[in-house]
């Protein structure tokens, strides 16, 4: 097989496309994945199976002179949306859709691990297709698996995002803080449920619940460092049954984000503490849940992500912009904890936000994307620190 053409990433992507699946059941795309590398030239690669993470998949490129081991990572899964987009290669799956862009990811991925398969790298290069980064914290479940020892361990480690923000085929990047941190948060308030016209024998938790959400807007508003910035949005609320009937019970869930795991911490201080207030406040009893740890926020490292950004800068200058940093969560920020390394964006055209039905990424950024990333990478080989 020779080097992938934009058509055949084309094709690629849109096979992926009709199959998403949501974290830890890639198993149709892991399938589809192994089947399209045992295509490629198989004389410099290693596939790795994990067992721990069945749907993940580690494929590792012998280097002619290795001095380091790159890695390579692209997200795998997929999210619980209904496609709305109307395209004909559109999910085939009921209420699970790419609407995160992983198919593109993976594909850029395949384009890129096939040119390494034609032509032999000169450090080893692994590619690792990684399960559950929309939840279940996949990176993380991988490296506790320890899948990056002894001939797996990676000295460097790359991936990127998509984003409606650029031009399809852009790229961008910034030193530091890339994506925010995140955590998730679980509130039950339980109070009593009553008749609607004898609230004094009830405990409201309507009424309860109405001034948690108020209060909890205080603390970005009058606790957050504005110049730091930071969010919590409470995106699903739920009580009570019935207009005559009181509300014994209300749920609140959401997700906190920061730029730095010292801010996140700030921000679920304060959300414990004003808990315990309206506890008081309504008598009623109310239980916090977070999400331990969350997402770690996305920092690049400082040597890997200068590289990147000169390289990119020299070569692409045009295509090229430096990012601002974005409040959306990537599992990404936890390898990055462990191993050096860089994220960055693919812009793929003027389309509906991440996540959203209708989100359509423009398949032209596949082809510039796969020959930039490429480029980088054979240029890093040649570097002898
Ligand atoms: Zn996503
Ligand atoms: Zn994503």
């Amino acid at each position: 097989m020779t080097e992938l053409l934009a058509n055949d990433l084309s094709q690629i992507r849109r096979a992926l496309h009709q199959i998403p699946e949501l974290a830890l059941q890639e198993f149709q795309t892991h399938d589809f994945l192994l089947n399209e590398v045992r295509h490629f030239n198989q004389e410099f690669l290693t596939i790795h199976e994990i067992p721990a993470l069945p749907t993940g998949l580690l494929v590792r490129v012998d280097g002619s002179a290795p001095k380091r081991t790159l890695g390579y990572r692209a997200d795998i899964d997929a999210l619980p949306v209904e496609e709305e987009t109307g395209l004909e290669f559109k999910s085939q799956h009921k209420h699970t859709m790419h609407a995160c862009g992983h198919d593109l990811h993976m594909t850029v991925a395949l384009g890129i691990l096939n040119h390494f398969a034609e032509h032999q790298p000169v450090d080893n290069i692994v590619f690792f297709f990684q399960p559950a980064e929309e939840s279940e914290n996949g990176g993380k479940l991988a490296f506790e698996q320890g899948v990056f020892t002894d001939e797996w361990n990676l000295d460097e480690i790359y991936a990127l995002h998509d984003t409606p923000d650029y031009v399809a085929g852009n790229l961008a990047c910034r030193p530091g803080v890339l994506f925010a941190g995140t955590t998730e948060v679980d509130i039950k308030l339980i109070g009593k449920s009553g008749h609607a016209g004898f609230p004094h024998e009830a405990n409201d938790m309507v009424v309860a619940a109405s001034n948690l959400v108020v209060q909890l807007q205080t603390i970005v508003s009058r606790n957050v460092d504005p110049t730091e910035g930071g969010v919590f949005t409470i995106g699903q609320l739920q009580a009570g049954h019935i207009r005559n009937v009181i509300a014994g019970e209300a749920e609140l869930h959401g997700t906190v984000r920061g730029f730095s795991q010292d801010m996140i911490m700030l921000i679920r201080k304060r959300i414990n503490e004003i808990c315990k207030g309206i506890e008081l406040a309504f008598d009623c009893q109310v239980e916090v849940k977070m999400r331990q740890g969350g997402y770690l926020p996305v920092v690049n490292n400082p040597s890997t992500t200068d590289r990147f950004i000169n390289f990119m800068q020299q070569n692409y200058p045009d295509t090229f912009q430096i990012s601002k940093p974005a409040m959306t969560g990537e599992d990404f920020g936890y390898l990055l904890s462990k191993i050096p390394g860089t994220m960055f964006w693919l812009g793929v055209g003027d389309t509906s936000q991440l996540h959203s039905s209708t989100f359509n990424p423009d398949e032209k950024a596949l082809e510039p994307a796969v020959r930039k990333i490429t480029a980088f990478l054979e240029h890093r080989m040649k570097e002898e620190n």
